[in-house]
C-alpha cells in the first residue's frame, strides 16, 4: 500500500460517459516477405494521455509510464491468445520504485509507478530525442514477466535489469527467458509543458529457425535514433515499421485498437486496506466514518465506510485465529 492510498485525496475521476468517444491507440502485426520476421508496431498517445490525466502525471513520469505502456502492449503480442493477461514488473532501485504494466491480448492496458518523483525532478525540462529513464527506474534490479493464460499456475520469468531503460530490459528478457531473438524500442515525446505529444514503439522478432542476424540489423537501425526522429503527432504504422526494417517488404496480418483500462473497484480497495492488518483497521474505523482508497493505476477513489473496514478486519481475524486471540487478550 503506497503512502497516498489511505489518505483523503482528490475527488474521484468518474468513468468516461458512455457517449464520450473512446480514446484509442492502435497496434499492427506484420510479417516480412520471407516469413522470417514478425514486426509489431504500436501507437498509443491517447491511452497514455488518458492515464496521465486520470493520475495527474506529466513530464518525466509520463515518459516512464509511456515507455511502460508501449512496451506492455508490444509484449502482449507474444501471448498465445487474446484472453492472456501479461504483467511486466520492473523492480529497480531508482526513486520511482516498482513500475508495473498490465496488458491483455485484446488491447486493454494500464501502468503505474510505485512512488512519485519529487516535483522539481518530475517537472524538469525533458531533452529531445531518447530520454534516459534508467536513473529514475534504477539501473540494477529485476524484471519479472507474468503470463496468465487462465491456467492454474501463471507462467513467470525473471531476469536482471540491463539498464533500467525498460525496452532494453524487455529485449534482454525476450532473448534470454523466452529464447526469442528480438529487438524492442519505445519512444515517448512530450511538450515543454510536460504534456504528452505521442507514444509509439516497435518489436521485431525472428520466427523459430530463422537467422537471428535479421533482428540484429533492425536493432542497429532502431538504436540509430530513427524512431526518435519521427514526429509522433502524425506518425503512421508504416513509418514505425520503416524505422526498424527499412525497405523490407511486409504484409499486414492483423490490426486492433488499444485502450487504457483499469478494472479496479471496491474489491481492490478492500484488498489494499487489508494490508494494514485487523488492529489498525479497527482503530481507523473508530477514528473516521469513511476512508478513501486511491488506485495507483487510474486515480479512481473508492470510499469505504467504517463497517467495510470492520468487515475486512473480521475476515483477517477469521483467517488468522491465533493472531486474533493474542490481540483480543492484550
Ligand atoms: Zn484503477
Amino acid at each position: 500500500m503506497s503512502a497516498d492510498e489511505s489518505k483523503p485525496s482528490r475527488p474521484a475521476h468518474e468513468a468516461a460517459d458512455a457517449d464520450e468517444p473512446e480514446r484509442l491507440g492502435s497496434l499492427r502485426r506484420c510479417v516480412n516477405g520471407d516469413d522470417t520476421l514478425r514486426i509489431v508496431t504500436v501507437e498509443c498517445a491517447e491511452p497514455l494521455r488518458e492515464l496521465c490525466e486520470r493520475c495527474e502525471i506529466d513530464g518525466l513520469e509520463a515518459v516512464v509510464l509511456g515507455r511502460a505502456m508501449v512496451a506492455g502492449y508490444l509484449m502482449a503480442t507474444v501471448a498465445k491468445n487474446e484472453h492472456e493477461r501479461m504483467r511486466v514488473q520492473l523492480r529497480g532501485e531508482g526513486p520511482v520504485g516498482t513500475v508495473i504494466v498490465d496488458t491483455h491480448g485484446d488491447g486493454r492496458g494500464r501502468a503505474a509507478l510505485q512512488a512519485r518523483l519529487p516535483e522539481a525532478l518530475a517537472r524538469r525540462p525533458v531533452e529531445a530525442g531518447r530520454v534516459s529513464i534508467g536513473p529514475f527506474v534504477g539501473e540494477s534490479g529485476f524484471l519479472t514477466v507474468t503470463r496468465d493464460l487462465g491456467l492454474a499456475r501463471p507462467y513467470q520469468g525473471t531476469v536482471e535489469l540491463v539498464s533500467g531503460e525498460l525496452d532494453e530490459d524487455l529485449e534482454a528478457y525476450l532473448s534470454e527467458s523466452e529464447q526469442l531473438p528480438s529487438t524492442l524500442r519505445c519512444v515517448v515525446q512530450i511538450e515543454p509543458d510536460g504534456s504528452v505529444v505521442g507514444a509509439a514503439g516497435v518489436l521485431v522478432q525472428t520466427f523459430p529457425g530463422s537467422d537471428p542476424a535479421e533482428v540484429d540489423a533492425a536493432r542497429e537501425r532502431l538504436r540509430d535514433g530513427r524512431l526518435e526522429a519521427l514526429d509522433l503527432r502524425r506518425v503512421t504504422h508504416a513509418e514505425l515499421a520503416h524505422a526498424a526494417v527499412g525497405e523490407t517488404g511486409y504484409r499486414v496480418v492483423h490490426e486492433h485498437s488499444l485502450r487504457f483500462d483499469c478494472p479496479c473497484g471496491p474489491e481492490n480497495a478492500r484488498r489494499v486496506v487489508s494490508t494494514l492488518g485487523a488492529e489498525d483497521l479497527e482503530a481507523l474505523a473508530r477514528e473516521q466514518e469513511t476512508t478513501e482508497v486511491r488506485c495507483n493505476f487510474c486515480g479512481r477513489v473508492t470510499v469505504l465506510d467504517a463497517s467495510d473496514l470492520r468487515d475486512v478486519a473480521s475476515q483477517i481475524r477469521a483467517a488468522n485465529p491465533n493472531v486474533a486471540s493474542a490481540e483480543s487478550s492484550s
